[in-house]
């Protein structure tokens, strides 16, 4: 179906009809009540490029809380009112979930040549928003349900895959929308419109990144790295000089995007062998984080607010990383418990850092043999046996399983046998042996 002045057949044809039940019943509550309410944003646009979103985002003129706490015990539901900003959450018994937002209007520079007729509240709401594309919506309010909002020509920009500001000083007032333009990009494959993409140039030139702070920039980062094309916005941005607006000099920009690109392989391998990996992101910004100076580290471990285990990982990461992977590129014969030795200290999601990192095919053999065979091996013989040996307990323990550890991964010891057998030759006395 196409879009023209009123949605009503798209509603009709392509959302659930528990979501159309919703939105009428919404705006025959707004009508009564005598408020107006629009759906917009990206569900709207969604919606119109036939795609599933159902995250229902609402406009309301005056007073988006008021409205929600009517229509609260109307529909049932939980209500999560955030007055500071006007918004309101609405989760409904079945999980769904509606946002609600006052229309706001605002000191924004609005075009004197826009004339300026009825609906002033709604197109000023909308003309703060990113991207042409993001300011379609339609009513709701019951006698003109469904009629097209689109102020700004951003249903043109959609059929033709563009992403287009509102006004040139977008990316300077909120410089994360640079990140939001590349992450729409890569996600519904659409283009930067030209003089947008000026402008965002501009915002990079005059380092408005670097005014961010990285929590802002972590959440933006985090977005587009759970896209599915997520690589793909990565390699634009460091294309276009993003990442380096962000995290300052890197070192190496092709390596970094070859290094992403082994990140997602390895995440993906560990994923298929059902090995749980933590925090994907983390292991993502572990990486961009290898390719950048000290002081950009510093600065982003504190932005990414780890927990204190995380910290350790991370610290003990950046402390040694790289003297690992220049031992492990020594040509000389490593044994299997040298190797054990090197990298036991990195957790698990390090591994995957290490591996996208390794671009050395010995070092990366290395630690795949480390990851794949000996990070596994683990003798079966207990304290418990020790003791039943004769052994006194004591210190001794953890040195004789760490010597034994180290035994079964160079000699295979094979069986509990064998490596009782090993303790029984290395640490008892003649006595003791022959008692046993
Ligand atoms: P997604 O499909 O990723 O959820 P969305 O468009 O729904 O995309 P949200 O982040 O949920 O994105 O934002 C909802 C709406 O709020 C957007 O459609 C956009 O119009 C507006 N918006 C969000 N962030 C910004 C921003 N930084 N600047 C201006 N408008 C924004």
């Amino acid at each position: 179906a196409s879009v023209n002045g009123n949605l009503n057949n798209v509603i009709n044809s392509r959302l659930p009809k528990k979501i159309q039940g919703l939105l009428l019943l919404i705006g025959q509550k707004a009508e009564k009540e005598g408020y107006k309410a629009y759906a917009i944003g990206g569900f709207a646009r969604d919606l119109i490029l036939g795609l599933q979103n159902f995250d229902i985002d609402i406009v309301v003129e005056n007073n988006a809380i008021e409205f929600a706490e009517k229509l609260v015990k109307y529909l049932g539901g939980k209500l999560k009112t955030f007055p500071q900003f006007g918004t309101a959450t609405l989760t409904l018994k079945d999980g769904n979930k509606i946002d609600f937002a006052t229309a706001r209007m605002e000191f924004y520079p609005f075009p004197a040549a826009m004339p300026e007729v009825e609906e002033t509240t709604i197109k000023h709401d909308l003309y703060r928003r990113d991207f042409t594309i993001n300011t379609l919506g339609f009513k709701l309010n019951s006698p003109v349900f469904g009629d097209f909002l689109d102020f700004f020509n951003g249903k043109v920009d959609l059929e033709k895959g563009i992403i287009r500001v509102l006004y040139n000083l977008s990316f300077v007032e909120d410089p994360t929308r640079i990140l939001r333009a590349i992450r729409f990009e890569s996600r519904y494959g659409f283009t930067i419109e030209e003089q947008t993409l000026g402008f965002l140039t501009n915002a990079l030139e005059n380092n408005m990144l670097a005014q961010v702070k990285p929590k802002r920039i972590l959440e933006e980062l985090k977005l587009i790295l759970s896209e599915k094309n997520g690589l793909l916005s990565m390699n634009r941005s460091i294309e276009l000089g993003i990442l380096e607006g962000i995290f300052g000099e890197i070192s190496n920009k092709k390596l970094l995007i070859r290094a992403l690109e082994e990140t997602k392989v390895h995440i993906n391998l560990y994923k298929k062998k059902e090995i749980k990996v933590d925090n994907e992101f983390l292991i993502y910004v572990q990486v961009i984080l290898s390719f950048c100076n000290e002081a950009k580290q510093k600065e982003f471990l504190t932005g990414l607010q780890l927990d204190k285990s995380q910290l350790e990982d991370f610290d003990f990461f950046f402390n040694n990383y790289q003297e690992t992977l220049q031992s492990l590129k020594n040509p000389r014969y490593f044994s299997a418990s040298e190797i054990v030795e090197t990298l036991q200290g990195y957790k698990k999601e390090s591994m995957i850092v290490l591996l996208a990192l390794s671009f050395n095919s010995t070092v990366h053999k290395r630690i795949l043999l480390y990851v794949k065979e000996f990070s596994n091996i683990d003798i079966e013989v207990t304290g418990e046996d020790l003791k039943k040996m004769g052994l006194q307990p004591g210190p001794v323990f953890s040195d004789i399983i760490k010597k034994l550890r180290k035994e079964k991964i160079d000699n295979n010891l094979s069986s509990k046998e064998e490596e009782l057998l090993w303790v029984r030759s290395e640490y008892l006395s003649q006595g003791q042996k022959e008692d046993f």
